[in-house]
Order: structure tokens, then C-alpha cells, then sequence
């Protein structure tokens, strides 16, 4: 059974479970394919999953090295993995008085950042190979090879990991290998999810998974990883509706036959997506009930969705889910027009957390 955070309110619309021992087997995993040297990428509160209870579990396991978007989560981050190493993937702004406290290590990823950062303190140098996203130029980064202090990192991101044919990749990969020779002795970084899944050639010294830790599949054709969340909510009705009718708002879908309708606590409010309702023109999302896949019907309220229940039993008080083990986060994302870390980074401050297996 599951542990309550003893705060939550049981009343609460939905329940966000989160299962900390999935996402270290899913590292696990990894860092076997890595050979062990596999960091984890928990930027955005862990992908919704709550940094605080995955990353303490992930150092637990052995991981040591974290990476985060901005350097508030590392501060807030310093505090749950007090040994580990982290990195701040955006940089650091102003003074580097709360890096030094904290012990963060920034990405610098231009000439002028890099003037300013103290020579005594370490840090990444993010170099970009063809993204046009962050980091130095090729050409800037060789010609800094010389010059002390030498970075603790070198890194690089792909455009396009998540399609394994794109010549991008390639191209990205020669280029960092070109840096990664004019600094032998400095640790190289350049894998995310979709490369370590796909490129032995860019795993390096240290890969920074993100996705793939979270149960998402970064990579059309290669099987998801464990899931790592399952997200229910209440039904608070249920209601039949007659062939003909409508249901929510907009009246976008208009039933076919008799069908009983749950309408549970959740909705755009949530961070699950409008995008996901049904409409005479495109199916649902895919929802479960007891483990009976059923649909979402008509669109999703900000607070409210309807789901179709007819013939599963479904009572007022029991809870339906909309993500999880029986509900495949891409199959919602495709559904909603996204992608499943969009999903998983909007999820619910509203759901009542439980930490547990799903
Ligand atoms: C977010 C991010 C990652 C992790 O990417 P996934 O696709 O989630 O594995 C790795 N590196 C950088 C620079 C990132 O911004």
C-alpha cells in the first residue's frame, strides 16, 4: 500500500501517485547501458515527480551527479543529495555567492559568462554543436582549450536524439568529438535520453537521462522504461446520457448510444490537457477503470472530465485513471498533440501526492 504524505487532504479531487523506486530502476537500467557512468536529469522538480523524494532515492542508488534548469532548484536541490554533485543546465545569473554556498556547478555556455565566473569555482563548459540553443561555438571552445582554469565538464545536446536517422546527429557527434580531443583530461557529457538509448558513441563519461527515468519513451519503436507516476481522480457523478445527446462544453460530442458518463475531479487546472477531450471528430484520451480501458468523452473542463463508464460498475467515490501503468503517458500525449514531457511537467500541484508503488 502506498504512504499518504500525512498533509494531504484525503478529500482531495485527484491522487498523484509517484513511485520513487521506479525511477531508480529505470536509472538503474541506464547506467548499466552506461557502464555506471549515468547522472539523472531532475530539472522541473524532477519532471513533476517532486525532486525531493525521487533525488534523495536516486543518490541512494549510487547516482551522484544531478542536473537541474535553474540554479533555485539546486539550492533547493543541495539540501536532499548534500554529496552529490550538481549541475545547472541554464547558467547562474548575478553573483555566484549562493553557487559557492551550495556547491553548484553552472553550464557556461557563453565567452562573457565564462569572463565572469571565479577562477577558483567549477563548472561545465556547454559547447554548441549544432542545436543554436545554448552554449559556446565549436571554434570558441578549441580555442579556450589551452587556457587554465580547465572546465570539470565538457557538454553538448542534441537537436534531434529522438530521431536516430536525422544527419544532425552526426554531424553534432563529429563536432564533439573534435572538442572532446583538444580537452583529453576533462569528463565529457552529451547524451540525453534518446542518445544514451540509441548512441553508445555519445555516452562519454557521464549521461544526463532525463525522460526515459520517468517511464517516457524519447524514441519512436523503443519501449518506454518502467512507469514511474500513476494519476487517478474521483468521480463525483455518474450519470446516463441517451443516444444523441451531448456532453461538456461547446457540445463537441455527441453520444452514439446510451452510455453512462463518470464526471471526475480533474481537469485543465490539473496540467492534464484540454487538448486530450474527444469531439465528433477525434476520439478521447484513453482513460481505465478497475483496469478496463474506456475513454475520455467531450471536452475536459478546467476542473472536471467526463469519462465514458458504461457497463464497468464505476460508483460515485471511486477513482478513475488518466495516466499510469493501465494508460500509457505517450498514448495521452499523442492524444493531447504533445509530448509526454510536457505532460508529466504540468501535473497537478492540486492532486493529493502519494509516494509508493503504482
Ligand atoms: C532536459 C535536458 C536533458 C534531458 O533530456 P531527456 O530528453 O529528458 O533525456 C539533457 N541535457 C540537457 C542539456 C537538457 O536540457
Amino acid at each position: 500500500m502506498a504512504e499518504r504524505d500525512p498533509l494531504s487532504a484525503s478529500t482531495a479531487g485527484a491522487r498523484l501517485t509517484v513511485d520513487p523506486a521506479a525511477v531508480v530502476r529505470n536509472w538503474q537500467h541506464l547506467a548499466a547501458m552506461t557502464g555506471g557512468r549515468c547522472g539523472a536529469v531532475v530539472k522541473a522538480n524532477a519532471y513533476g515527480h517532486g525532486a525531493e523524494t525521487v533525488c534523495p532515492a536516486l543518490a541512494k542508488a549510487g547516482c551522484d551527479t544531478f542536473f537541474v534548469a535553474l540554479e533555485a532548484e539546486g539550492v533547493d536541490l543541495r539540501a536532499a543529495v548534500p554529496g552529490a554533485t550538481i549541475y545547472v543546465l541554464n547558467g547562474i545569473f548575478g553573483t555566484p555567492d549562493s553557487a559557492r554556498r551550495h556547491q553548484l556547478r553552472p553550464f557556461i555556455s557563453s565567452l562573457d559568462a565564462l569572463a565572469e565566473w571565479p577562477d577558483d569555482l567549477p563548472f561545465a563548459l556547454n559547447i554548441d554543436t549544432g542545436m543554436n540553443r545554448l552554449g559556446v561555438s565549436v571554434s570558441q571552445a578549441l580555442a579556450r582549450a589551452a587556457t587554465a582554469p580547465a572546465p570539470a565538464l565538457i557538454a553538448s545536446h542534441f537537436a534531434c536524439a529522438d530521431t536516430p536517422d536525422h544527419t544532425l546527429n552526426d554531424a553534432q557527434s563529429a563536432a564533439f568529438a573534435t572538442v572532446r580531443r583538444a580537452f583529453p583530461a576533462v569528463p565529457a557529457s552529451l547524451s540525453n535520453s534518446a542518445a544514451l538509448l540509441t548512441r553508445s558513441d555519445a555516452h562519454y563519461d557521464l549521461a544526463r537521462p532525463g525522460i526515459a527515468l520517468y517511464g517516457g519513451a524519447p524514441v519512436d519503436g523503443i519501449a518506454p522504461l518502467e512507469p514511474t507516476v500513476r494519476l487517478e481522480a474521483r468521480i463525483i457523478q455518474v450519470r446516463t446520457a441517451e443516444a444523441g445527446e451531448t456532453v461538456g462544453y461547446g457540445a463537441a460530442q455527441t453520444l452514439k448510444q446510451r452510455a453512462e458518463i463518470a464526471i471526475v475531479s480533474l481537469g485543465y487546472a490539473d496540467g492534464f490537457l484540454r487538448a486530450a477531450g474527444g469531439s465528433d471528430v477525434a476520439a478521447g484520451a484513453p482513460a481505465a477503470f478497475g483496469g478496463a480501458p474506456t475513454r475520455l468523452i467531450g471536452r475536459v473542463s478546467m476542473d472536471l472530465i467526463a469519462v465514458d463508464v458504461t457497463g464497468l460498475g464505476a460508483r460515485r467515490g471511486d477513482f478513475i485513471e488518466l495516466l499510469g501503468p493501465d494508460v500509457p503517458l505517450e498514448t495521452v500525449a499523442r492524444h493531447a498533440g504533445t509530448i509526454g514531457y510536457e505532460l508529466l511537467t504540468g501535473l497537478s500541484r492540486r492532486a493529493e501526492r502519494v509516494h509508493g508503488p503504482l
